[in-house]
C-alpha cells in the first residue's frame, strides 16, 4: 500500500474511533463478546478504493466487532459482496448467540460499560 492509501486508511478508522470512542468501550455486534476493532459494513453507495482496500469516509458505516466476526464478516463481503450481507449478518448472529452464555454476554457488557467511563474520566469529563 503507498503512503497516501495508507494514510486516507488510518484517517477514516481515527474519524470512526473520534465519533464513537473506542471499539473496546462496545461490545462485538454480533457475538456480544467484547469488540476489538470497528468494521465496515460494505455498505457505503460512496466507499473509497484505494490499493485494493475497500473503506468508507462516512462513520456511520462503521460498528464494533471482535476480531473473530470483524475477519468472516470481511471474508463474506469480498467473496458475495452487499448481495451475501442478510445471509452473513444472520449466520454471525446465529453462531454468536451459540459463543457465550447470558452471563458471558453481561460481564463483556459491564466490561464495555467500565471501559467507556475510563475513557470519559481520561478526557476530562
Ligand atoms: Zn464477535
Amino acid at each position: 500500500m503507498t503512503n497516501t492509501a495508507e494514510n486516507a486508511y488510518k484517517l477514516a478508522h481515527h474519524y470512526v474511533r473520534e465519533a464513537k470512542g473506542a471499539a473496546k468501550t462496545k461490545t462485538c455486534r454480533f457475538c456480544g463478546g467484547s469488540a476489538q476493532q470497528w468494521a465496515y459494513d460494505g455498505l457505503d453507495e460512496n466507499a473509497v478504493t484505494i490499493a485494493h482496500r475497500t473503506f468508507s469516509e462516512n462513520t456511520g458505516h462503521y460498528f464494533p466487532a471482535c476480531l473473530s466476526c470483524h475477519k468472516r464478516y470481511d471474508i463474506a463481503v469480498r467473496r458475495g459482496g452487499r448481495d451475501a450481507l442478510p445471509a452473513v449478518v444472520a449466520l454471525l448472529c446465529a453462531e454468536g448467540e451459540q459463543r457465550y452464555t447470558a452471563e458471558q454476554r453481561a460481564l463483556f457488557a459491564a466490561q464495555a460499560e467500565r471501559q467507556t467511563l475510563l475513557a470519559e474520566r481520561h478526557r476530562g469529563h
